[in-house]
């Protein structure tokens, strides 16, 4: 694409704890790319926050920062309510941009993002990092290959417990875009797109408040998905969880893919492939930092015009998924999903 620099210059839109803990670092520790910017709605929390993750430069208005020629890239990681409107200003003012997930609050936002971007000639890219993981791209390759003959049926453990830095907007603020399901539910739907290679067609969902979340936001949801040809789905998400292990079983009509530890920010977990009397562990790939790996591609995309390893359709498809399990919350009844 459009960029020929030695190094791009990332900026961050939010300064946030995600930023903070992984995708600094995962900027940082590419060859060709470094976080110069910042940008913060609360001056003194921006300023704190530069000096202490080492970024030289720090906005505390948004047009400031875009308007900063030297920023190549945008990395939005505000709360989800922010998202729309401060890509709509970076895609105005011609930087890539890598967005947080849930991209929007709606799926006419998400596709309005993506297709302003589309039309900019930028890349757009969501930040769903478990597809990024050796242990999914593992098990995407081998239901690709047949290995467990036809996918019948996927199960998805991502019950945590929400550490109590965290323990804020996510719980307390539903217009903020708080709550479980667009916080990990949309993840999940990202996961079993990539992994299965197949569309959700609806949703059926129940949440609840298990204690910390307040204001009509959910702390914990189980469901089911159902993608056509028979394949379903379901899921257990929680911010409330604080012994369980995370998972994803793919079952097929000549096996089962049992992976552990997996739904995590961490390259970590395990993955053992069952048939008939066998059960083997599936030798994996060295393992990338799951951030590292999305910064790397996204910088790819920026040079050569390569597609980011989750694009902004994939941010909308993930959002559509996790908006139908809301509205089936809900409706008590099952919903579809609603991608345009
Ligand atoms: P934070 O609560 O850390 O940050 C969100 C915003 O809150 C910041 O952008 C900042 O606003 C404001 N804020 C945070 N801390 C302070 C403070 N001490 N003082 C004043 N303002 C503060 O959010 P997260 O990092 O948990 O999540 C941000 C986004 O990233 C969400 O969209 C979330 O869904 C996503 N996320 C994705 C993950 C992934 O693995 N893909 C994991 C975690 C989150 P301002 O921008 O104005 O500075």
């Amino acid at each position: 694409m459009s960029q020929a620099k030695a190094e791009l210059q990332w900026a961050l839109i939010g300064a946030s704890d995600i930023a903070k803990t992984r995708m600094i670092k995962a900027i940082n520790m590419q060859p060709d790319s470094r976080v110069t910017a910042v940008f913060s709605s609360n001056a003194a929390h921006g300023k704190a926050y530069a000096a202490e993750t080492g970024i030289p430069k720090v906005y505390d208005t948004l047009p400031a920062l875009l308007e900063d020629p030297q920023i190549d890239v945008v990395y939005i990681s505000t709360t989800n309510d922010r998202h729309r409107d401060q890509a709509f200003a970076a895609i105005a003012a011609g930087k890539h941009i890598l967005c947080e997930k849930p991209l929007a609050l709606s799926v006419e936002d998400a596709r309005q993002m993506v297709k302003r971007g589309e039309s900019a000639n930028l890349v757009f890219g969501t930040n769903h990092h478990l597809r990024n993981a050796v242990t999914h791209r593992t098990l995407r390759k081998l239901v690709k290959e047949g290995a467990i003959g036809k996918p019948l049926a996927a199960r998805v453990f991502h019950a945590v417990y929400l550490p109590p830095r965290l323990q804020g907007w996510r719980l307390t603020r539903p217009e903020a875009g708080g709550g479980v399901i667009l916080d990990i539910t949309v993840h999940d739907s990202d996961t079993l797109r990539f992994v299965l290679g197949l569309e959700v067609e609806d949703v059926i969902a129940r949440s609840t408040s298990q204690g910390l979340a307040q204001g009509g936001t959910e702390d914990a949801v189980m469901g089911a998905m159902y993608f056509g040809e028979g394949v379903l789905a379901q899921f257990h998400d929680a911010f409330t969880v604080k012994h369980a292990s995370t998972g994803l079983e793919i079952h097929g009509t000549e096996g089962s893919l049992l992976a552990v530890d997996v739904m995590t920010q961490d390259p970590i977990g395990s993955v053992m492939l069952r048939r008939e009397n066998e059960q083997s562990q599936v030798k994996l790939d060295p393992p990338e930092d799951l951030y590292a790996h999305a910064v790397r591609h996204f910088n790819q995309a920026v040079r050569t015009g390569s597609q980011p390893f989750a694009t902004g359709e994939d941010g909308v498809r993930s959002l559509a998924v996790a908006l139908a399990a809301l509205e089936s919350c809900k409706s008590g009844c099952r919903a579809p999903v609603l991608y345009a």
